[in-house]
């Protein structure tokens, strides 16, 4: 008899071996995309203990009554759960884990990379070379960018990923100016003033910068770079919900000549709203990795030729790194984390106490 028996809606790697050895049974769904919620459903009905998930598989109370009285566990490969329905899980008082903080810099410096692919409009510049249309050298012909250096950023959500991000913006001497309504760390944000004055006193720094939560009307009609970290948080989850955070009159909130990064999810950007507004020059430029719906559609406004020098588009790819999503190691990797998460939970470790296990996320439900 297996220890545990597990479905895995994709391959995590080297990790699923390793539940193995401990004598669990793994079935993997063998295909690259998320398999159809029906037959999530029917593995979950088969009587299994454990479900690995990834945020493209709806977990709701249909996949939680398939597994009454026998699905102990779902271990997400993620740290963004907006996916699992918490309320849901919390009823039929099923653990969910995820896997934060292992990719937080990977995610961070993606972002940073983005924002400076276009705010230096590299690609349009490679694609120029590769398409052999590089003609001379001339001080602002065919086009230039705008430099980083020294500008000022608006961060939108402190946590984890935003305050990682807001340490690369400091090496950049970047003016940072942080909104969060749920969590403000003022101890981070001073230490980053303190490094940011040593690096003004100590002549590494040609100007001094600064850094100060302000509110979101502030950060956005300041910033000439706009970088969002937030969860996805849709109307009754939380009382300053996300989602369309961004839409026609936030984006008009922003200067003519600022950037937006988005990283979080996509439907905390109204899409169609931000095609009109790069259409419509109301800001300089975007850089999304994630997208309302996903993978983009054929027919997305985002795809339109007249604005692809300033909208840069990546395949939901931030914590895309090989450590980073793939590393057995839980205090590296997701594929780890996750595969920890799963076993805490299945086999009762810190004494079986639910609410001291780091990874899962709903430990109300088991105060
Ligand atoms: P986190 O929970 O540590 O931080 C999120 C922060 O957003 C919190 O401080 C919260 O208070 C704040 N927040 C909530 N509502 C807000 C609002 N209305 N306005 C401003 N801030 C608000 O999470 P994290 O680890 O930093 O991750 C953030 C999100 O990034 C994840 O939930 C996930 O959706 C996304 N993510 C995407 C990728 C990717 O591959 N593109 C990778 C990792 C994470």
């Amino acid at each position: 008899m297996p220890k545990f028996r597990v479905f895995a809606t994709c391959d995590i790697g080297e990790s699923i071996n390793l539940l193995r050895n401990r004598g669990y049974e793994v079935e993997v769904y063998p295909r690259p995309e998320a398999p159809p919620k029906s037959l999530i459903v029917e593995k979950v009905k088969s009587g299994l203990d454990g479900l690995i998930t990834t945020l493209r598989d709806p977990i709701d109370a249909e996949i939680f009554e398939a597994g009454k009285g026998t699905l102990k566990v779902v271990a997400q490969i993620a740290v963004g759960f907006d996916n699992i329905n918490r309320a849901d899980a919390n009823r039929y008082k099923i653990p969910f884990t995820h896997t934060a903080d292992v990719l937080t810099e990977a995610t961070a410096e993606f972002a940073f990379f983005m924002l400076g692919v276009l705010a230096r409009k590299m690609w349009t510049a490679e694609h120029l070379t590769r398409e052999n249309k590089w003609g001379y050298w001339h001080p602002y012909l065919p086009f230039l960018g705008d430099e980083v250096t020294g500008k000022t950023i608006g961060i939108i959500g402190t946590g984890r990923i935003g305050l990682a991000m807001i340490k690369k913006c400091a090496g950049f001497d970047m003016n940072i100016l942080c909104y969060d309504p749920a969590y403000q760390n003022h101890e981070y944000v001073k230490a980053i003033q303190a490094v940011k004055d040593l690096r003004a006193e100590k002549g590494i720094s040609r100007e001094k910068t600064w850094i100060k939560y302000v509110s979101l009307d502030q950060a956005l009609s300041h910033a000439d770079f706009v970088s969002v970290h937030v969860p996805l948080l849709r109307e009754g989850e939380s009382d300053t919900p996300t989602y369309h955070l961004f839409n026609e009159s936030t984006l008009r909130k922003m200067k003519p000549t600022a950037y937006l990064v988005n990283t979080s999810r996509g439907p905390v950007v109204e899409e169609a709203a931000l095609a009109k507004a790069l259409r419509e020059n109301w800001i300089a430029g975007a850089a999304l990795d994630v997208y309302e719906k996903e993978p983009l559609p054929a027919d997305s406004p985002l795809r339109d030729p007249a604005i692809e020098d300033r909208c840069r588009l990546m395949p939901h790819f931030a914590s895309a790194a090989l450590i980073t999503r793939l590393s057995t190691d839980p205090n590296l990797g997701m594929a780890g984390r996750c595969a920890q998460g799963l076993i805490d939970v299945l086999e009762g470790n810190y004494g079986g106490d639910v609410t001291k296990m780091p990874y899962v996320v709903n430990k109300e439900a088991f105060g």
